[in-house]
């Protein structure tokens, strides 16, 4: 048979495998999504957008064409020339395949947007959507949810598992200190005290087991070496930060203390054997520092906390080959495909190759939607199961393994790996 024949055979017996979605943004409960957006203010809040200003589109017009007060076809008007440009784009494609899979059309276009918008408007009051296009359409038993919109831990417990952010712990905003001096109750005066409020959250978070555990975005916002501190220059670096606390214009967090927090905080979830998801690789939006995200930054955590499952998001992209290694050299880090495959599906699937050829197939989750609204999650799903089947397909015309072993490997990649990752 030919290779797009076994493509082709696998991705329809990958269908309606059960999935475990390893990273979501999307709102933790249907009711907390927003009733005022429209389609394009829906799909633009984030991932195709970094398209669109990429290929060139005007901040200003950018922005109106994000704003749902303003009639539909005009800001569509605005959009189409810079949307042809990205629509074939993994972020472009993921859209289409989304509205042909809930709205049965072939693509979102000026024909088609009106009536695609009517009916996706309707779904913005459906209290049963997750379960409608999570659970029914996708088979996804499980989401892990990244809460980033302010409603940490009150996800649905039907859909969700969530992992927490103790990033402002580490590094805290300037507004942050409200927020510890609520938890311990008292005005916060030394490194101690800031230590008990990581500790009180901690314990509070999981006290369930609805919270999985720990997720860090610090790469957002500084690079990922967290080198080993002694606590004399932690207690200095917080005196440090807090000499400047009358002046919120000159707060900022030393070094020192980022890297004492970060040590702390994994030598509890290393005590526990707790999971970490850590962004590596590419950041959202249309700058930052690509640097700073290179996974091989966090090598030293890896050699001293050896009782914690890392799980690396995005496969790194672009230091896929780096994260590779890092994930075949330790038993206690996995590679995360979240996101990936809408990021470049042919990476996606050279990576997985790679994957096959060195590390052990237990290591690997090939799923994560990471979106913040839940239309496009089908299409990313759709995506990924293409690219996974594609790299199988691959393997199984070389020889190394035939279709019925192929599809094995599918399913423990989308179910069995993040399940047994995630102990869940
Ligand atoms: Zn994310």
């Amino acid at each position: 048979m030919k290779q797009s024949e076994i493509k082709k055979s696998l991705n329809e017996s990958l269908r309606d495998i059960p999935v475990i979605d390893t990273h979501e943004h999307l709102p933790g409960r249907a009711e907390f999504r927003d009733r005022e957006a429209d389609i394009l203010s829906e799909y633009l809040m984030h991932y195709f957008s970094v398209d669109l200003r990429s290929s060139g589109m005007s901040k200003e017009d950018f922005s109106k064409a994000e704003n749902p007060r303003l009639p539909v076809h005009e800001r569509w008007k605005l959009l189409e020339p810079w949307w042809e440009n990205c629509r074939l784009t993994g972020y472009g494609r993921a859209l289409d395949k989304s509205v042909q899979i809930l709205y049965g059309v072939p693509e979102l276009n000026r024909d088609t947007l009106e009536t695609v918008n009517t009916q996706f408007q309707k779904t913005l009051s459906d209290p049963g959507i997750y379960s409608k296009i999570l659970k029914t359409q996708c088979h996804i038993e499980w989401a892990v949810l990244d809460e980033i919109t302010g409603h940490s831990c009150q996800g649905d417990n039907t859909v969700f598992k969530e992992v927490y952010r103790f990033d402002s712990f580490i590094r805290p905003q300037y507004d942050c200190l409200n927020r510890i001096e609520k938890i311990i109750g008292r005005k916060v005066k030394s490194l101690d005290d800031w230590l008990e409020a990581l500790d009180t959250t901690y314990q509070s978070v999981f006290s369930s087991d609805h919270v999985i555990g720990i997720k860090c975005g610090l790469a957002y916002e500084r690079n990922l070496f967290f080198p080993d501190v002694d606590r004399l220059s932690a207690e200095k670096a917080f005196r440090e930060m807090f000499s400047q606390k009358a002046d919120p214009s000159l707060w900022h967090s030393p070094p020192d203390f980022e890297n004492f927090m970060m040590h702390y905080l994994l030598g509890k979830a290393q005590n526990e054997g707790r999971l970490m998801q850590i962004h590596t690789g590419i950041l959202e939006g249309n700058g930052n520092t690509l640097a700073n995200c290179d996974p091989m930054l966090l090598n030293n955590l890896f050699n001293r906390y050896d009782n914690i499952r890392f799980d690396l998001f995005h496969i790194g992209y672009p230091f896929q080959h780096k994260l590779l290694a890092l994930v075949k050299m330790y038993p206690h880090v996995f590679a995360d495909m979240c996101w990936t495959n809408i990021i470049s599906p042919r990476a996606s699937v050279s990576f997985l190759r790679d994957f096959i050829d060195s590390v052990p197939l237990n290591k690997v989750s090939a799923f994560g939607g990471d979106y913040l609204f839940p239309d496009a999650v089908p299409g990313h799903l759709m995506m990924a199961k293409e690219n996974v089947a594609e790299a199988l397909a691959d393997c199984v015309t070389q020889g190394l393994f035939d279709e019925k072993r192929a599809l094995q490997m599918g399913k423990r990649f989308f179910y069995d790996n993040p399940k047994a990752i995630f102990q869940i």
